[in-house]
Parts: C-alpha cells; sequence; structure tokens
C-alpha cells in the first residue's frame, strides 16, 4: 500500500496572500510575488516528503482553475492576449480582480464546497501556451495535478458558437498535446469531478488514448456508480475514487479493474476531524479486494479545504499536516483511529408551520429596506479587537456601537427607508458571531482559503448546539429606541451557520441544521417578545449547500427549509419574516424557496436585471420579493436609470416588491450611503409613477 495526496493549501504564513495584495497596491514585483510562490511550493513539497507520490502544480498564486484555463489560452480578450495573460501577472491578477472598465470574471463555488473557482470565459477555441510555467517534474516521486478537460469545461461560460462537445475535443486535444511535451517520466494526475454531476463526456475514451503518459484519474465529491462500466473501462493506469462523499463506491469495488491502480480517498480532505474507525473499516473492506500492490490511499478530495497545522489550536484537530501523517500512520498500520458511532438523528418531518397562513404585505408601494450590514470601518475593526484583547471594557465597547447604531438609524431615517436595521456593528462575520454565542462551537485560527487572496476561518461544530443567553436582541431593542419606524432583527440561518462551519462528522448536516434551529428559535422568539416585528433570517449558503450527488437533493432540501421554518414557527402572527439569499441560481430549488414561508425574500438580482425575481414569481412564489437593486460588491455608483429598469422590467404588485440593495453594506465605504440615496430617488420616481397611473381612469 502506498500514500498520494489531491494537493496542499497555500497559505503557508499567508505569503501569497500578504505578497499579491502588496503587489495590486505596488508595493511588490512580479519577483516578489513569484518568489513566495516558490517558497510556498518548498514547503508544500517538503511538508509531504512521507508520501510516495507527491502532486506538483496543485497550489497557485489565486486560484488553480484560474491558472488551468490560462495554461490553455483561456483568457476573456478584454484583459489581454493568452500570451499577455502568460507572460504578465499583473495581467493574470486582473482577470479574477476586474480592472478599470473590464468587469472581473465571475466567481463560483467549487462543487459544495466553501472554496471559489474563477470562472473561465471561453471566446475562442483554446490553444495550449508552451510558454506557461511548469513546476518541477524531475523527480520521479512528483505527479502533475491537472484539473480535466470536462471539469474545466462544465464550470465554463462559452461564449463561441461552437458546442459543447466541440469545444470538449479541441480542449483535450490540447490537453493532450501538452500533458505528451512533459519528460517521459510524468506522472498525470487528472481531477474530473464533474463525472459526478455531469457523467463522462463523448469522447473521453479517444482523448485518453491519445495521452502517451501515465494517468491517475481521480473522480471525487460522490459515487460513480451511474457510469463505473465506463469509467473503469477508460485506458489510464490508475482511477481515484472518494469513498467518505461517494460510500457507494465500496459495492462497485469487486468490478474495479485487476489491472488498475485504485487511489483510494479515506481521509476526509474537508473536514478537520482525525480519521476514525469508520476510514478503518472502509479501509478493510477495500483490502478485502484490491491487493495492496495495486493500492494507494489519500484524503478524499485536495486539503486545500482545511487549515494547514492543527499545532496550537484548541481540540485535537486534523488539518492539512496532521492528515498526511495519519496517512502515513495508516500505511505502517500504527494509526490511532478515533472511535466512531454515528449518532442517532431521526429527523422530524412534519413540515413547520406558522398559525398565520396568508403572506404579511406591505400597505406601502415599493417599500424599502437594506439587508443588514452597513459598512464595517477600520475604527470598528479596532474597537472590537481592542475589546477582546481586554484594551477596551465590556461597557466602552457598548456605548462605541451603540454609537455607530444611533447614527446609522439617523442616516437611514433621513434617506427614508422604510424598514430599518442596526448596521451589524457587531459582528466580524455572519456565521462567527453566531458561533461565539451559541455553545457547541469551537473556534479556529488556522486559515482556509476561500477564494483568490481571501482567507477564512470556520469554527468547528463540536458538541451540542444551544444558545446560552439571547445576544443580539439588546443590539435590537436599542436599535429600536432610537425610531418609531420598525427595526429589522437580523439572524443568521441554520443551513448556513452549518454550512459555513465544519460539521460534525458523527451526526448529519440535517440533524445539526435543526440543532442550530432549535438555538434561533429562542433568539427569534426573544426579539419578538422584546417588541421586535420585523426579523430577517439570512439563508445565503442554502443553494450551495445542495448536495452535488442529484438524489441526495430533496431529502437536503426538505430539511433544510424545515429548519428554516423552524426557527420562526411559533413567533405571533404580527411577527413579519424576511430573509435573504445572496446567489442568482435559483432554478433547482424554486420550490423549496416557496415553501421557505417567509414574508419577504431579498434576492440578488442587479446583476440579472430582475429575471431572478421573475422566474421566482412565475414558480407561483406567493410573498413579496426584495430586489437587489445594485451591486454592493463594488464602489461604483449606479445611476438612477439603471436601479428603475429592475423593477420596471418586471410585472409585479407593487406592494409585493422591496427595493434593497443586493446584498450588506459591510465591505463598502461611505459610499454605500450615495448608493442608497439613488436607490431612494429611484423608488420615489416609482412610486410617482405609480400614483399616475392610480388616477388614470
Ligand atoms: N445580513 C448580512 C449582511 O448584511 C447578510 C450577508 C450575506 O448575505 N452574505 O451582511
Ligand atoms: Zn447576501
Amino acid at each position: 500500500m502506498k500514500t498520494t495526496n489531491l494537493g496542499f493549501p497555500n497559505v503557508y504564513q499567508s505569503l501569497i496572500k500578504q505578497t499579491v495584495e502588496r503587489f495590486w497596491k505596488g508595493a511588490a514585483t512580479e519577483k516578489d510575488v513569484q518568489s513566495a510562490l516558490a517558497e510556498v511550493m518548498r514547503y508544500n513539497r517538503a511538508a509531504q516528503e512521507s508520501l510516495n507520490l507527491i502532486p506538483v502544480g496543485d497550489i497557485d498564486l489565486y486560484d488553480r482553475l484560474l491558472a488551468t484555463a490560462v495554461r490553455f489560452g483561456i483568457v476573456p480578450s478584454r484583459f489581454g492576449t493568452p500570451k499577455d495573460a502568460v507572460s504578465s501577472l499583473a495581467v493574470y491578477l486582473s482577470i479574477p480582480r476586474g480592472a478599470e472598465g473590464k468587469p472581473a470574471s465571475p466567481m463560483v463555488k467549487w462543487f459544495n464546497t466553501n472554496y471559489h473557482i474563477v470562472q473561465p470565459e471561453i471566446e475562442g477555441d483554446p490553444v495550449w501556451q508552451k510558454d506557461a510555467l511548469l513546476p518541477d517534474l524531475s523527480d520521479p516521486r512528483h505527479i502533475l495535478s491537472l484539473i480535466g478537460p470536462w471539469t474545466l469545461l462544465s464550470y465554463s461560460i462559452n461564449r463561441t458558437s461552437r458546442s459543447l462537445p466541440e469545444l470538449f475535443a479541441i480542449l483535450a486535444s490540447q490537453y493532450s498535446a501538452f500533458i505528451n511535451s512533459l519528460p517521459a517520466h510524468t506522472r498525470i494526475q487528472l481531477e474530473e469531478p464533474s463525472f459526478i454531476t455531469e457523467g463522462i463526456p463523448q469522447g473521453y475514451e479517444d482523448f485518453l488514448a491519445g495521452v502517451k503518459r501515465p494517468v491517475h484519474l481521480h473522480v471525487y465529491f460522490g459515487a460513480v456508480n451511474d457510469f463505473a462500466e465506463r469509467l473503469f473501462s477508460l485506458p489510464v493506469a490508475g482511477i481515484g475514487l472518494d469513498f467518505l462523499d461517494g460510500p457507494g463506491n465500496l459495492s462497485l469495488l469487486p468490478k474495479f479493474p485487476q489491472d488498475k491502480i485504485l487511489i483510494a480517498g479515506i481521509v476526509n480532505g474537508h473536514n478537520v476531524w482525525p480519521v476514525s474507525t469508520r476510514s478503518e473499516k472502509i479501509l478493510a473492506t477495500i483490502r478485502g479486494t484490491i491487493a495492496d500492490e495495486r493500492l494507494f490511499i489519500s484524503p478524499s478530495c485536495s486539503l486545500l479545504h482545511v487549515p494547514l497545522s492543527a499545532e496550537g489550536e484548541a481540540a485535537g484537530f486534523s488539518f492539512a499536516l496532521e492528515k498526511l501523517a495519519e496517512l502515513s500512520a495508516i500505511k505502517a498500520g500504527d494509526a490511532k483511529y478515533a472511535p466512531f458511532t454515528m449518532q442517532n438523528d431521526a429527523l422530524p418531518e412534519e413540515r413547520f408551520a406558522r398559525k398565520r397562513k396568508t403572506y404579511w404585505v406591505s400597505d406601502i408601494v415599493y417599500p424599502t429596506t437594506t439587508i443588514g450590514s452597513f459598512p464595517q470601518t477600520a475604527e470598528v475593526r479596532k474597537a472590537r479587537s481592542d475589546w477582546r484583547a481586554g484594551k477596551m471594557t465590556d461597557a466602552d465597547y457598548q456605548r462605541f456601537i451603540e454609537g455607530l447604531i444611533k447614527d446609522c438609524v439617523a442616516r437611514q431615517e433621513d434617506l427614508g427607508l422604510d424598514v430599518l436595521v442596526h448596521g451589524e456593528f457587531e459582528r466580524n462575520d455572519m456565521v462567527q458571531y453566531f458561533a461565539e454565542n451559541f455553545s457547541g462551537f469551537t473556534p479556529i485560527k488556522g486559515p482556509v482559503q476561500s477564494y483568490g487572496t481571501r482567507h477564512v476561518r470556520p469554527p468547528v461544530i463540536t458538541g451540542p448546539v444551544s444558545r446560552p443567553q439571547p445576544f443580539t436582541v439588546s443590539w435590537s431593542t436599542y436599535a429600536q429606541s432610537c425610531t418609531r419606524k420598525p427595526m429589522k432583527g437580523m439572524l443568521t440561518g441554520p443551513v448556513t451557520i452549518v454550512k459555513w462551519s465544519f460539521p460534525r462528522e458523527d451526526m448529519s448536516p440535517e440533524a445539526q441544521y435543526y440543532e442550530v434551529a432549535r438555538a434561533l428559535a429562542e433568539e427569534v422568539r426573544d426579539l419578538a417578545s422584546a417588541g421586535i416585528t420585523h426579523i430577517q433570517i439570512d439563508e445565503p449558503a442554502l443553494r450551495e449547500a445542495l448536495p452535488v450527488d442529484k438524489s441526495e437533493r430533496a431529502h437536503y432540501l426538505r430539511h433544510a427549509v424545515n429548519a428554516f421554518r423552524h426557527t420562526f414557527a411559533s413567533v405571533p402572527d404580527e411577527v413579519v419574516i424576511h430573509s435573504h439569499m445572496c446567489f442568482s441560481e435559483f432554478t433547482d430549488i424554486l420550490d423549496a424557496i416557496r415553501e421557505m414561508g417567509t414574508d419577504v425574500l431579498s434576492i440578488e438580482d442587479s446583476k440579472a436585471k430582475g429575471k431572478v425575481a421573475a422566474s421566482i414569481r412565475a414558480s407561483g412564489f406567493p410573498a413579496s420579493i426584495g430586489l437587489g437593486v445594485f451591486d454592493v460588491h463594488s464602489p461604483r455608483l449606479p445611476t438612477v436609470e439603471e436601479m428603475l429598469a429592475i423593477p420596471r422590467s418586471l410585472d409585479l404588485d407593487p406592494h409585493r416588491v422591496w427595493i434593497n440593495p443586493d446584498c450588506g453594506l459591510k465591505t463598502r465605504g461611505e459610499e454605500a450611503w450615495t448608493q442608497l440615496g439613488r436607490m431612494m430617488e429611484a423608488v420615489r420616481i416609482l412610486r410617482k409613477e405609480w400614483t399616475d397611473t392610480q388616477k388614470s381612469p
């Protein structure tokens, strides 16, 4: 039995992040950035010394899919030619970041992980760029890690006139030309997780037949049952399967080809728990069928989804370095497996209905609100860290935050907004804040790459979740005391809290949604008892938590929606429930959205210009929709006309159309107020137009 890996984090000493950020400020050169990358590669290489096969080419300065796309000449022309992107870091890094007058390429979630990739935009035929840098392939233990052509393509935007099969044939020929140019001994680790979602495309056999280097083909994030026969007969040296996200793979072992290597993903690559007896059992079953000479063990997916080292962390977590040590110990036969018993978690099946059966509708036309957070200035962040460090007393901190709330409320009143918010100044992050105030969560220090230079520190669910005492109520009631307009209480929903944490492994995610929902329900109840009549429960992660495996989706959606509804099922009838979701891919979840039972659902619709709202309404959604009319992720000042165009494109009852930004304003600066001012100007025009139509016969 041998060991290998599917990829390593690029966060060592935050070197890449810091150097790239300095490069953007003009304080570091291209050479500095390249040497930061080289240093992290050296560190990673040394850290993986214990493995029999060591992946190289698995990390990038920004995003590996972006790097792969550029290697094959996929570069949006607004940024330059493929040659420019290969030779100039400034051009390369402008693709995900955007530049003056050139919008960035979109970012999307990588399957159902919390990592985001930069979406390749294909405008012409892909052409392999011979000058693109290569990692060190001289060591025969190195294996070149490469995202496969089908996965790259299935994440791409096709702006050409070619069909997908045509594009695949062209891209695949460029892949084989590239691979065949590599030193003769080079092995390739080709990753095709999109087989799970999209199946194997036509022509994959032909592509592989043209590849003259040994290939280990990895399919992870699910089971390969649906296409196992075809997968097993592909002309490759080895096949990598994920036995954790795809337990169904175990039953396929008897059919596994005798002449191929199996790379068995048995250590969870996207969670932080030490390897358990669950993996021990899986491995025993595998070894019952697959001879040790043909067996590699590995993490289930790239370790980029976990932090680097668990040293100095609270409890016995297993991060990237620890997982490698686990693999070595398993190979040596002296692994200490943590005991594993799945908690008995019978899921409540009833629908969690409120007493009130109808939806609350505003008597104002085009009512206005915001999504919750207002700009978090350096001053706010400093006060929070001073307070945490004990350099600021509780009373001073409270007074400071209350000052910000008061000011924020006054400015919202001046603008004429209808439902106000307190601004979320006390929150660092919409999940971390809840994790800190609930019991059952443990914070971590080690960063995980969320995208590009952005690092996050997801809390870990380590025990039963509960809410010891109310924690949002006093901020909300203080804010309400500053105004006679309704003040909206702000909470993060159960699915989002679980999804943006590292969940327990011994409990289904669904059971964890309910646990968090019960804790949230207490906060909702207390907000309502304190006289807060509008409560928003954000679920921005509802869509991304959708299982990769389509057969699991209905079960997920039923319980995600039930858990969400549980949070407000017992509030009095007069309480108006809002929710917010910031994504625009609603197609697969329209029924679930309708079932959520919110009175107002605010969505991100500034980029799709109202199309999302139209499709939600067309699916029979009965309640009010909050149209995100401007993009909060940009400091750009949208024109009043642009914002007007969105509601005007829709034929909807103006009592059920709210006007709001498309997400929280936390990352904005002072310009947020100008943006809101223009939004209110648009609303005044809409209201006048509506009054005029009411007067005319
Ligand atoms: N209420 C949160 C905020 O305004 C929502 C953020 C989100 O949807 N990601 O910041
Ligand atoms: Zn949002």
